[in-house]
């Protein structure tokens, strides 16, 4: 059996691995990759196997990242079952779909300036329609069920506490009478997390991949990220501001939104919180917050506990939604103060450029990063502290406020991951760290060679390795 690293491999996104064995040619994840224009292009080259030669596809979770090419591999001819959670369904119909939108109206952009000098027109990634022709392929598994895939290989997924519905893979292969185990640790979450549950812990494995986003980073106190965000909200609308959080539509706003809610229903604390409207400005992520609502069933407890109270943990009074664009442009006509939760949450796409060129130039606001910025998009620009950015080809420049808390984020750090990996009872004969930029991955396989004695690889783009 051997493995090839067709993304995430020394770079955070497009995760996607071919595992082939002598019988059988399938995929992990078939995600987007995201990023810089180089990083980007990747996307339109050729799956290096064909896609109608692949038996089936798992997916760990419904982050773009981890999911983005699937209406692609689609076109190209995969027919087979994509194995996922239910939640990872339910939320994969609307961000492909949304996803093919973005595509289309790239295209669309790029044809206008190819026409007006004569060039050649170009095809978008997939369309909206190539999505929702994607979904039937999809096939959802209960958490923690062993299910047969074929006679030889066997599936489970235990919760990855990393986004509702995301999952750690645990996969039995048999290959010439001998059975190995493969593990894929997907995105790892953090304990604790608003709404989700924590991440379960993998006992054993042949070989294991592991991500490693902040391999070398610890989170600050994830207590007092809550503090921290209502303190600068505070101080910020104190002065006429406005606080502009750029956030992942999926998860991270549903997440946002719970802690303020919990926030909220502190009478006391939350008094001056009460006149300050909350914007939440994602089509994608009011869509995703109704999911969310739907999957109640895989919340955590608490979440539970707020439902079964009666409260709805996911609304709160001064909560507003704004669908339509009429409703979006609005929210920069007012001079009130307010807070603006609006995607991408690396702000390369979508509503959030509109109110940052709007707002950085602004001594008055306060930009809020609540998640990971990969290199190359205009969020890194920002929280690394350029002066000028453009946006929409206009050079804006930045006088805002620039904040970052990295409590929020949905991904483990150098502790967590060790914590997570001191629970396996024998180690792996290999590890494959994947899913991190370089320092990162470097750092955290050199980590775990030295405290478990693991034979640990960083596997490049493309490498091949036989796992036997
Ligand atoms: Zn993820």
């Amino acid at each position: 059996m051997k493995i090839k690293f067709l993304g995430a491999a020394n770079t955070v996104t497009g995760s996607n691995y071919l595992i082939t064995t002598n019988k059988y040619k399938f995929l992990i994840d078939c995600g987007l990759f995201q990023g810089n224009d180089k990083i980007e292009k990747l996307n339109y080259e050729d799956f290096k196997f064909d896609p109608w030669e692949i038996d089936f596809l798992i997916l760990s979770h419904s982050h773009i990242d981890h999911s983005g090419r699937i209406p692609k591999l689609v076109k190209e001819g995969f027919k087979n079952r994509i194995f996922c959670t239910r939640p990872t369904l339910d939320l994969c119909e609307i961000m492909l779909k949304d996803s093919g939108k973005i595509h289309e109206a790239e295209a669309e952009w790029e044809n206008r300036k190819r026409t007006r000098v004569g060039l050649e027109m170009i095809q978008p990634l997939y369309t909206a329609e190539d999505a929702e022709i994607s979904m039937q392929y999809f096939n959802p598994v209960p958490y923690g069920e062993i299910v047969t895939i074929n006679k030889d290989i066997k599936l489970r997924f235990r919760d990855a506490g990393h986004l509702l519905g995301s999952a750690i893979v645990e996969l039995w292969i048999r290959e010439d009478d001998e059975e190995k185990k493969l593990v894929f640790s997907g995105d790892l979450g953090v304990k604790d997390r608003p709404l989700l549950r924590n991440p379960d812990y993998i006992e054993e494995a042949d070989y294991l991949i592991i991500e490693s986003t902040y391999g070398n980073r610890l989170h600050e106190n994830a207590k007092e990220r809550i503090t921290r965000l209502v303190d600068i909200i505070l101080e910020t609308t104190k002065r006429g501001g406005n606080v502009i959080i750029p956030s992942f539509a999926v998860g991270r706003t549903q997440e946002i939104i719970y802690e303020l809610n919990k926030y909220y229903d502190d009478k006391e604390k939350s008094k001056e919180f009460l006149n300050i409207p909350v914007y939440i400005d994602s089509p994608l992520a009011i869509s995703a917050t109704d999911i969310f609502k739907k999957n109640s069933d895989f919340f955590d407890t608490e979440a539970k506990d707020f439902i079964l109270s009666g409260d709805d943990p996911l609304d709160f009074p001064n909560l507003q939604l704004t669908r339509s664009v009429i409703e979006s442009k609005k929210i920069n006509t007012s001079s009130e103060p307010k807070i603006i939760i609006s995607a991408s949450g690396m702000c390369d796409a979508g509503r959030i450029k509109h109110h940052l060129k709007h707002n950085l130039w602004k001594q008055s606001t306060s930009v809020i990063f609540i998640g990971y910025q990969a290199q190359g998009t205009l969020g890194r620009e920002i929280q690394e502290g350029a002066k000028m950015v453009k946006i929409f080809n206009e050079d804006i420049i930045v006088n805002a406020q620039i904040h970052s808390i990295e409590g929020f984020s949905g991904h483990a750090d150098m502790n967590d991951l060790i914590n997570w990996l001191s629970h396996f009872k024998a180690k792996p004969k290999k590890a494959f760290v994947v899913h991190g930029e370089k320092e990162s991955t470097e750092h955290f396989s050199n980590l775990i060679i030295e405290r478990f004695g693991l034979e640990a690889i960083v596997p490049r783009l493309d490498e091949v390795h036989e796992l036997v």
